[in-house]
């Protein structure tokens, strides 16, 4: 598990801790799941527990009932500047 307090690893959501009600929804629709949020606890946040393999799909942004959560992307993914084999190599 790569911590997301990694400086060198990109952190791909950011949560905010005011709007977050801390229902499970985003670690319940990650299809990679990336977000753990320990169940039947109110008072834990979700984590980004594996950074580093998000897909970017905005399901957990678009899902979150409070609009809690922004999705980040990285710089080189905004430039156009991810090759094919980086983004595949996370899933074959
Ligand atoms: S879906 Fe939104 S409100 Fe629910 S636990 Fe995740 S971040 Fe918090
Ligand atoms: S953007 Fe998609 S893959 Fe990344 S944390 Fe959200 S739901 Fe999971």
């Amino acid at each position: 598990m790569l911590p997301v307090s990694d400086p060198s690893v990109h952190n791909p959501i950011q949560i905010d801790p005011e709007l977050c009600i801390r229902c499970n929804l985003c670690d319940w629709i990650c299809p990679g799941d990336i977000i753990y949020k320990e169940e039947n606890n109110k008072q834990t946040m979700p984590v980004v527990a594996y950074p580093d393999e998000c897909w970017y799909c905005g399901l957990c942004e678009s899902t979150c009932p409070t609009d809690a959560i922004t999705v980040v992307f990285p710089e080189r993914m905004l430039r156009n500047q991810t090759d094919v084999v980086t983004l595949l190599g996370k899933v074959v």
